[in-house]
């Protein structure tokens, strides 16, 4: 039996597929490679590309394979953009999925882990963030991604297809290993936009916002290493495999950095001064998100283990150093 990653050229998709193979499981592969990098896939997966939207094409990897269960990472994930493109974030995020659940009814697999977000949450109302807080997104990145949740709900009681929503905080940091890292283009994230500067690839980083009702100012977010993640959706699959129920976990370190205290530490770890300019807010950003993890730990025994600042970004910079490109042209 294998378990298809749809999504697994991607950033936290590749590491996750790293931590299947080393819990020896057979692994296939869907990526269009639109944002994704064949290189980031490792050769024991067996990797097709194409788009989950094609029927054609899926159905002929669940004729192909005996997959018990489905992880799913395909989706776009750039808030700005999903602002400036919703339509694009509707097509290939809910109706992606909508296709790729399409063929698990009709092929009978009944178990998927699903990549969401804290942007489910919108402008909190607690901090920490708790699962059973209310959810009104702020964008339509994760209001396509709330509604999947949804949906994923109705495809449960109708058709039976477990779930476990695992909504992701600040994911940061490259495999500890050096084996892979993150290369998004364009980048927008704040950890690897810093090691750009730190790179000389860029001249500064800019700080969106300085006027924020937080210690220093500055936004401040809860970061959590990609391993980490990646371990958090091998437990989130034994679950689907004991207990057969659905469920959503935050998945964060319950512990808050501050912008500013974000390239403080990058400057520490590169030694180089990181120069920055205060620039306006940028929209829908909320001044503080936190995770509470507890249920996490709690229910799936989820201890993650990169969880000081310093190992994710020092993994970051070693990832970023050996690839300043990152997997490179021939990485498509
Ligand atoms: N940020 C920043 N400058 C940048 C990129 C990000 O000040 O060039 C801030 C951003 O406003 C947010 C935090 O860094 O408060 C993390 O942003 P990122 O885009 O990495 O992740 P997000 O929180 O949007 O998921």
């Amino acid at each position: 039996m294998a378990v298809l990653v749809c999504g697994g050229a991607g950033y936290i998709g590749s590491h996750t597929v790293l931590e299947l193979l080393e819990h020896q499981e057979e692994v296939i592969v869907v990526d269009n490679l639109v944002t994704g990098s064949r290189a980031a896939v490792l050769e024991k997966a067996r990797l097709y590309i194409g788009d989950i939207q094609e029927e054609q094409f899926l159905e002929k990897i669940f004729e192909n394979h005996q997959i018990n269960a489905v992880i799913h990472f395909a989706a776009n994930s750039l808030v700005s953009e999903s602002v400036n493109d919703p339509l694009k974030y509707y097509q290939n995020n809910v109706h992606g999925t909508l296709c790729l659940l399409k063929i698990m009814v009709k092929f009978n697999v009944k178990k998927i882990v699903f990549s969401s977000t804290a942007a489910t949450y919108g402008e909190p109302v607690n901090i920490p963030i708790l699962e059973t807080d209310p959810t009104n997104p702020t964008n339509p990145y994760g209001e396509t991604k709330l509604t999947t949740e949804k949906m994923l709900r109705w495809a449960d009681d109708a058709y039976g297809i477990k779930h476990v929503i695992l909504r992701y905080f600040n994911v940061a940091g490259a495999h500890i290993d050096g084996k892979l890292g993150e290369d998004h283009s364009p980048e927008t994230h704040l950890i690897p936009l810093i090691l750009q500067v730190a790179l000389d690839k860029r001249d500064e980083i800019l700080i969106f916002g300085a006027d924020y009702d937080t210690d220093d100012g500055t936004c401040v977010r809860d970061y959590i290493h990609v391993t980490d993640i990646a371990q958090a959706h091998i437990l989130a699959l034994e679950k689907l495999n004991n207990d057969n129920t659905s469920a959503i976990y935050n998945l964060g370190n319950g512990k808050g950095f501050s912008v500013k205290e974000v390239i403080d530490c990058v400057r520490k770890l590169t030694k180089h001064p990181i120069p920055v300019s205060i620039s306006p807010r940028r929209p829908g950003d909320p001044a503080i998100l936190i995770a509470s993890s507890k249920k996490a730990v709690k229910e799936l025994g989820w201890k993650p283990k990169y969880g000081d600042l310093e190992t994710m970004i020092s993994s970051a910079w070693e990832w970023f150093k050996k690839h300043p490109e990152g997997y490179g042209s021939n990485g498509k």
